[in-house]
């Protein structure tokens, strides 16, 4: 197969707080992988973006740094927003989320697998096999009129918006995602969507559009479960599932009790995908509790750089891309069976360079 020879373009937001501690790593845990895999030169540029510089500046997000994302083949983000620094209406700085919006990344995917070795929170050793991917629509929702909600003295109100266009989308994406992975298994597919169908119409809306494009995958088996009871049957039989499809806000809560499910919120990687652009980042924010002791878990950022590299190799139809994306996850499940170098967040005292180091190590 012939291959694209220009350099691959990564737009970098090293961001806050354990940010930039968690980027510099990762940054060379990609350059190692690429150079073991001989594949394509990455040209990363790093651009402002985030609560440090909004201190400093008074912008989030510059239009120039919007412009590179754009421009680029992917976006590697870390993390953004800090509590103490705040716009004037009292909301935090989210930049992250503005992107997702400003590229159209409708599609979240927020993996929940449990490596084999991985202790998590669970006692049942069906734990062992968790392995489902929650696919998070983040471009509406409850989110869709973010920062516009109306606030007097005596209520408040914030608007939830359900479109038909991006609803099918982000349902085709699901399915088809369920397909690759049932190859790639060697499992059944099946995608269930989640909502609250029961009590919203704009719920009802979004069920039956997940119905209409479900008829048109008859290879995959799809069910619907309602948002408080998924929640319950992630802890209770969280190893059942393989895709699931929800709304921004319910998705950005179970996004977090998937993480939980892992041990750490260091742990879990994402991605958030559109027609033109990707983001790939943790799931987890700027942990300003932990920022500048050198303790932050880098593995999750590095699982998400291995996302990246999975998404470019598939865009770019360069194997040696898909080499890389699968030498980092092995080298991180490696980290993880072995259990030796880890930080605290699962039950160790190794530093976030130490850890990172590991993965090189395996990577080596
Ligand atoms: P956001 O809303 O921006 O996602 P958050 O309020 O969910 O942020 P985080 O910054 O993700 O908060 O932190 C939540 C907790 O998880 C904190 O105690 C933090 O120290 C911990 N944490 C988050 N990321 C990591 C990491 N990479 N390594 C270790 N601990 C982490």
């Amino acid at each position: 197969m012939s291959v694209p020879v220009s350099p691959v373009e990564i737009c970098v937001f090293a961001g806050d707080g354990i940010g930039p501690e968690i980027m510099t790593p990762t940054l060379e845990v990609l350059e190692l992988a690429r150079a073991n895999a001989a594949g394509p030169p990455l040209n990363i540029t790093e651009h402002p973006a985030g609560a440090g510089h909004y201190a400093a500046t008074g912008e989030a997000l510059p239009e120039a740094s919007v412009a590179a994302a754009k421009a680029a083949d992917a976006v590697l983000l870390s993390a953004m927003g800090l509590p103490g620094i705040r716009k004037p209406d009292g909301t935090e700085i989210t930049p992250q989320i503005e992107l997702r919006f400003r590229l159209g990344l409708y599609a979240g995917v927020r993996p929940v697998k449990v490596f084999p070795g991985q202790k998590t929170l669970l006692a049942d050793p069906r734990a062992e096999s968790i392995d489902f991917v929650l696919i998070r629509e983040s471009t509406e929702g409850l989110f869709a009129h973010m920062n516009e909600g109306v606030v007097s003295d005596r209520d408040a109100t914030e608007t939830l918006r359900i479109t038909r266009a991006t609803s099918e989308k982000v349902f085709d994406f699901a399915l088809h995602l369920a397909r690759t992975r049932a190859k790639q298994r060697g499992r059944p597919a099946r995608v269930t969507c989640v909502d609250k169908a029961n009590v919203f119409r704009a719920f009802w809306f979004f069920r039956q559009i997940f119905e209409e494009r479900a008829a048109a995958f008859p290879d995959i088996a799809t069910d619907a479960a309602y948002v408080d009871a998924m929640a319950m049957w992630m802890v209770q039989r969280p190893w059942e599932f393989d895709v699931m499809v929800t709304e921004n806000m319910f998705g950005d809560i179970l996004s977090d009790l998937g993480a939980a499910l892992l041990g750490s919120l260091g742990l879990a990687p994402s991605a958030d995908i559109g027609d033109a652009a990707a983001v790939f980042q943790p799931c987890h924010g700027s942990a300003p509790d932990i920022a500048g002791q050198g303790i932050a878990n880098p593995l999750a950022m590095i699982l998400s750089a291995g996302m990246m590299c999975d998404w470019l190799a598939e865009r770019r139809q360069d194997p040696r891309l898909g080499r890389m994306a699968k030498a980092i996850e092995t080298a991180v499940a490696s980290v993880l069976a072995e259990g030796r170098v880890l930080t605290a967040d699962l039950g160790g005292s190794a530093s976030t360079g130490a850890v990172a180091a590991a993965v090189r190590d395996r990577l080596g």
